[in-house]
């Protein structure tokens, strides 16, 4: 039987353009434009199913291995397009096209969850203090021997699941900052014993959270934890991946482990 295409709700139409952005996630194509005879934009998208609505044969043989969806007609499984993506995706069916805009879906869908939890999760005041201090801080320090920086337990917690190039930001940011935060943190702790503790704990509960709705991805973690910190201050996503190398570089719960 024929599975049956569905009228979304334009609140559903909302959600779904509001993840692309506005641009075909294949193309860039914008997906709303304006007629210079119209007052109000006009829509230049379509809802494409990414699994496919009924698969032909050639489709099914493609799609051989992979599960279709429990709802075919569900949010996750659709995604905006430009009409011709739409068209080319559709009948010119590729698995590596398919795989890719899985991908993006996924990404979308762990944005948004993640921005949605961001507001749920408090975050001391003493981090813009921290976050100044990075961002007006451009010493490096050469000498680490003095430090308690252990690199070797750094690199085995970041052992699996991350990207090569996402280890190597981690990496220096932590080392490059690892002497004026640690001082300022000192600072703060003479003044609030308990301050920076609640601090590590507020980002190690927002990791683990992250850490659960994307599992085994450890640069879309760091990425939510930085993006989080940044909405939370307004301080810049830079500075916001600095504070969060360092806290991943303390933190107990960032590691092989707990996958
Ligand atoms: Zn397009």
């Amino acid at each position: 039987m024929a599975n049956i295409r569905v009228k979304y709700h334009p609140n559903e139409h909302s959600i779904l353009y509001s993840e692309t952005g506005g641009a075909c996630p294949l193309c860039g194509l914008p997906m709303m434009f304006k007629k210079a005879t119209s007052k109000h934009p006009t829509i230049g998208y379509e809802i494409a199913h990414i699994y496919p609505l009924n698969a032909n044969a050639s489709q099914a043989n493609a799609l051989k291995g992979y599960k279709a969806p429990a709802e075919i007609n569900a949010l996750e499984n659709v995604i905006l397009l430009c009409p011709s993506c739409h068209t080319k995706y559709d009948k010119d069916f590729k698995i590596d096209e398919y795989l890719k805009l899985l991908d993006i879906k996924n990404k979308y869908l762990s944005e948004a969850k993640a921005k949605l939890t961001a507001s749920q999760h408090a975050l001391q005041e003493e981090v813009h203090e921290i976050l100044d201090l990075i961002v007006s801080s451009d010493s490096t320090y050469e000498d680490l021997s003095e430090t308690k920086l252990n690199v070797s337990s750094l690199d085995e917690k970041l052992k699996t699941g991350i990207s090569p190039l996402q280890k190597r930001e981690i990496r220096s940011n932590a080392i490059d900052f690892f002497v004026p935060i640690r001082n300022q943190i000192r600072l703060i702790e003479q003044r609030d014993q308990a301050a920076i503790r609640i601090l590590q704990n507020q980002i190690n509960s927002y990791y683990l959270v992250m850490s659960k709705q994307n599992p085994d991805n450890k640069d879309i973690v760091f990425n939510h934890i930085a993006q989080w910190v940044s909405l939370k201050t307004g301080k810049s996503i830079m500075a916001s991946k600095v504070l969060t190398s360092f806290f991943v570089q303390n933190c107990e719960v960032f590691d092989a482990s707990s996958n």
